[in-house]
């Protein structure tokens, strides 16, 4: 049985990792998907690969009048959305390597980070509530980050964005269930997740695997998650079993925000 029969979701960032990830299960689920993405040929590709009940816009998230054409367009063949998943979002780190700390960070790195994450988020958010208000229900799906759970002294403004963006969705939740609106609004927690993000921090050549052992170590999974994982969460939130969920964080990291697990040691004899 489908999951997400004639569902019509749109999906931001949905070249590639875990937005592509999330497109082809929702296909699987017999959704019609809206891919979006700044990276056009990239996202062509992808949703050519998923078939005719795929297509693709052009959608740069800081951008309102992008929103205000793709919702538009999606009304006039659509008539209605359903779900929206705003995924896309950057580190600060794609160009390489730069000081993203609370002391050197430079308030243009910090502007661009909240401006894709946070202001995209904002107004995908905005743009869905408007287009979803006619038939009162949907859901909006928000990809945080653990690290809008936890602090992250070497990426300080992903870490800020992200932690707004939890808290923005509990906003549009509570704004919607006041309004009467059956619009549900989740926040997905993911860590780890093995997508081209990572690239710039594994980078390649025999470090590679001591690189991404090293960013697992914490994990008690002992592992980077896939984004076939995270897309499995996105196809429940979005679906109708999931119409009493709305305000919540689902944390997606292995494990890694269960707690602490050092284990007590024996004292030294002196
Ligand atoms: P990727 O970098 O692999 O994919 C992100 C996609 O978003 C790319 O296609 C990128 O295009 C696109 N994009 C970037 N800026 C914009 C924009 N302004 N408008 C529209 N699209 C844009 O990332 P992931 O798949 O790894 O991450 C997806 C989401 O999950 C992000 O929000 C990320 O923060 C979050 N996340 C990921 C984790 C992980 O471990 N991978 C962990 C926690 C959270 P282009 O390539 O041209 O830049």
């Amino acid at each position: 049985m489908s999951r997400l029969n004639n569902k019509v979701a749109l999906i931001t960032g949905a070249a590639r990792g875990i937005g592509a990830a999330i497109a082809r299960a929702f296909i699987e689920q017999d959704a019609i998907v809206v891919l979006t993405d700044i990276d056009d040929d990239v996202g062509q590709a992808q949703t050519h690969a998923l078939g005719d009940r795929a297509l693709y816009f052009h959608l740069d998230v800081r951008r309102e009048e992008h929103w205000a054409r793709v919702t538009a367009e999606i009304e006039s063949r659509f008539g209605r959305l359903d779900v929206l998943v705003n995924n896309a979002g950057i580190t600060g780190f794609e160009n390489g390597l730069c000081a993203h700390d609370p002391e050197h960070a430079s308030l243009s790195d910090w502007r661009a980070v909240h401006e894709t994450n946070l202001d995209g988020c904002f107004l995908g958010c905005r743009a869905a509530i408007r287009a979803m208000r006619p038939q009162a229900k949907g859901s909006i799906i928000n990809i945080s980050s653990r690290s809008g759970l936890v602090g992250i002294p070497g990426a300080a403004a992903y870490a800020s964005s992200k932690a707004a963006i939890r808290n923005h969705t509990k906003s549009v939740a509570l704004y919607c269930a006041e309004q009467g609106l059956a619009i549900r609004c989740n926040s997905i927690h993911p860590a780890a997740i093995l997508t081209p993000m990572w690239e710039p921090l594994l980078g390649s050549g025999v470090e590679r695997e001591a690189r991404m052992r090293e960013f697992v170590k914490d994990c008690p999974l002992q592992r980077f998650g896939a984004p076939d994982e995270v897309a499995a969460l996105a196809v429940l939130l979005a679906s109708d079993e999931a119409t009493y969920i709305t305000g919540s964080e689902m944390n997606i990291d292995g494990g890694m925000l269960a707690g602490a697990s050092q284990k007590p040691s024996p004292p030294r004899e002196s």
